[in-house]
């Protein structure tokens, strides 16, 4: 039976990413089983047999007790910090305490700092890496599936600030990252469908045929297919180890980095408003926002308006949010002028006009920055606003 199968199953090496960059190469491993085997794997880029591990509170009581094995097994010293889960934790207090319980445990120039969790602890435990005694080597393993496809690779690191959302940071770009699709067994449904939200977003960026993959294989992987996870993983930091490896430091205007923010204006404008509470998780923010970068493409006149409703097709058939009219039930309802007030301070308001990521296509993103605010009325009241 399938138990039986499963548990007869034999372990198959994981697939290996690179991520080529100006003076730094390192490897996204991809694949099952990796926890018991991380002592093994993080061995031959590790500059000393010690690691200091910053992990996740949730992530730590199921899958803390694996990693710490697969350390053991491999004569690798270490010392793990807890912090509680969820965006709150990215604050200037947890980047001190995390920085000084490091410094009183006595680590060292070649301590390595491995981040256990979501994007969260990622983001968080990166920052810390990058500025404790100036930088100390990196390994992320991320354990959501937005951290997977997503933040873990590229090297953005950060917190936030009263100011907002991840206004203090670094580039500080990890030695390897080892994504287990084992710890995603254990990812409440509605972290999945937010990660996949970016799957999506990728193929829209520039890779049609990971669109299509999506398309065929979408509400499966949602189901939990362990070897569709697997996959999905790899094509997104495939899609994103080439995008970060050309514009490493997003210094490109139109094209590069700044591509991996389609659908994010929006996306963003949705999360201030909701004031980043929990009911609206960035991916679902995201799915939405795609959905409103696309139909504002359309309405420009530079995509078909097949495109958006193949989007829409494929959103509805895997049950992802795809316009406001579900959030609308909340008090006071979302306005238009309130969203797009949101845009203009997001820095993407020159001279009165908008700063989009828009499409051509189904894998044609292109940047345009002259985008009247009345047409982004339009959609978000299209959209239900
Ligand atoms: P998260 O880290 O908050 O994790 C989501 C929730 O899932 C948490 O409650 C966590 O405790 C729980 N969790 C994590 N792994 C689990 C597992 N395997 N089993 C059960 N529960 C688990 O959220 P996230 O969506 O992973 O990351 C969001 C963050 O990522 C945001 O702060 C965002 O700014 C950041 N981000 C950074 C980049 C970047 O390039 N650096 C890119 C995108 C997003
Ligand atoms: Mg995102």
């Amino acid at each position: 039976t399938r138990a039986v199968a499963g548990a007869l199953e034999e372990w198959r090496p994981p697939a290996r990413v690179p991520v080529s960059l100006r003076d730094h190469r390192y490897d996204v491993v991809v694949g099952h089983g990796l926890l018991r085997r991380a002592g093994a794997l993080l061995a031959p880029v590790l500059p000393q047999k010690r690691v200091a591990v910053i992990a996740d509170e949730q992530v730590a009581s199921l899958h803390l007790a694996a990693l710490e094995h697969g350390l053991q097994q491999a004569g690798i010293r270490f010392h793990t910090v807890t912090v509680p889960g969820g965006e709150r934790s990215k604050n200037i207090g947890e980047f001190g305490r995390l920085a000084e319980s490091l410094l009183a445990a006595g680590i060292e120039r070649r301590t390595t700092v491995v981040a256990f969790g979501g994007g969260v602890i990622g983001d968080l435990a990166g920052f810390v890496a990058s500025a404790t005694l100036r930088g100390l080597p990196f390994v992320q393993i991320p354990t959501t599936l937005l951290s997977q496809v997503d933040s873990s690779v590229g090297g953005k690191t950060g917190i936030n600030t009263r100011q907002g959302k991840n206004l203090l940071g670094a580039f500080h770009q990890p030695i390897m990252v080892l994504a287990d699709t084992d710890v995603l067994g254990t990812l409440p449904g509605r972290e999945l469908r937010a990660g996949y939200a970016e799957v999506v977003k990728a193929g829209l960026i520039s890779e049609p045929e990971l669109f299509a993959w999506c398309e065929r294989h979408g509400s499966a992987l949602l189901q939990g297919d362990p070897a569709l996870l697997a996959e999905a993983v790899q094509r997104a930091c495939r899609f994103k180890a080439a995008v970060v490896g050309a514009d490493e430091r997003e210094e490109k205007t139109d094209g590069g980095r700044v591509l991996l923010n389609l659908g994010h204006t929006f996306a963003h404008a949705l999360e201030a408003e909701m004031n980043y509470d929990g009911r609206l998780l960035h991916g679902e923010a995201v799915s939405i926002g795609l959905v409103l970068a696309l139909d504002l493409s359309v309405r420009l006149g530079d995509c078909p308006p097949a495109a958006l409703e193949r989007l829409r097709a494929h959103l509805t058939a895997t049950g992802m949010p795809d316009g406001l009219r579900g959030l609308t039930g909340q008090s006071p309802p979302l306005e238009a002028e309130r969203l797009i007030g949101h845009m203009a301070g997001d820095k993407k308001m020159r001279d009165g006009r908008l700063s989009f990521v828009l499409v051509r296509g189904i894998g044609q993103a292109f940047t345009r920055n002259d985008v009247p605010p009345a047409l982004v009325r339009e959609v978000l009241e299209a959209a239900g606003a």
